[in-house]
């Protein structure tokens, strides 16, 4: 978990997205898990700022329908100067034929929105150690979570999570030893359009604890009254 850490203080990542609540929500997120970020408001800016730095971005966020020049453009323009800066699209369209457009252009991979931070950020971190061969497991007990593979798994054993129930215990082992707060998992864990009710968070829990706990044992995840949730450290 160091490791990630510290290899992720070093990258650089630009952010095309003309919705300033996205793009103020992704350089936000991304700088404090210690990205450099540039963010890009406009399609020609965007891909101004990457072709003139881009021996230096360790990952492109485009999205996908821009003012000036659009992403597709955008990446097909990249490509034909540098063809392994990973790039991924951030987009509303949902038909396969568009996504597959969108890889066709050149792009590694592409999110839909609303999305989550949590699933962005394990999608960055993927395209990021692809060429490094790299796989991260986090684990607590007999339970390990293997986020390239996608995978939990107790004692060997498969255990079947929802996107959201993967994300938020993902969030928990990450911060394994301390408290998460609920208003850091509700920033982290849903999408920025979310409802500030954070009780949907009680739901998850609960949720999880019935897959993950065992009769008679102590719960995986401690309650901590009026703060928020936290996997202890291994003794
Ligand atoms: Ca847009």
């Amino acid at each position: 978990m160091d490791n990630d850490f510290q290899k992720i203080i070093t990258m650089r990542i630009l952010i095309v997205e003309d919705e300033t609540s996205i793009a103020n929500f992704l350089n936000e997120g991304l700088t404090e898990e210690g990205f450099a970020v540039d963010v890009a408001d406009n399609g020609k800016i965007g891909l101004q700022l990457a072709l003139d730095n881009i021996s230096e971005y360790d990952v492109i966020l485009l999205d996908w329908m821009l003012p000036g020049l659009n992403g597709i453009e955008i990446c097909r323009s990249i490509r034909k100067e540098n063809k392994t800066v990973p790039i991924i699209f951030l987009t509303a369209k949902d038909t396969v034929d568009e996504a597959v457009f969108g890889l066709e252009a050149g792009a590694n991979d592409y999110i839909r929105k609303p999305f989550s931070f949590e699933e962005l950020l394990a999608r960055i971190r993927v395209l990021m150690r692809r060429n490094e061969n790299e796989t991260v497991v986090f684990s607590t007990g007999d339970l390990e979570l293997d986020i390239d593979k996608h995978t939990l798994t107790k004692n060997g054993k498969p255990i079947e999570l929802t996107q959201k129930e993967f994300a938020l215990f993902e969030y928990l082992l990450r911060n394994k030893g301390k408290v998460s707060r609920r208003t850091r998992i509700i920033e982290k864990v849903w999408d920025i359009h979310f409802d500030y009710d954070n009780s949907v968070i009680d739901v998850y829990i609960n949720a999880l604890r019935k897959k993950l706990d065992e009769p008679g044992k102590n719960s995986v995840i401690t309650t901590v009254r009026g703060i928020g949730y936290k996997i202890e450290s291994d003794e």
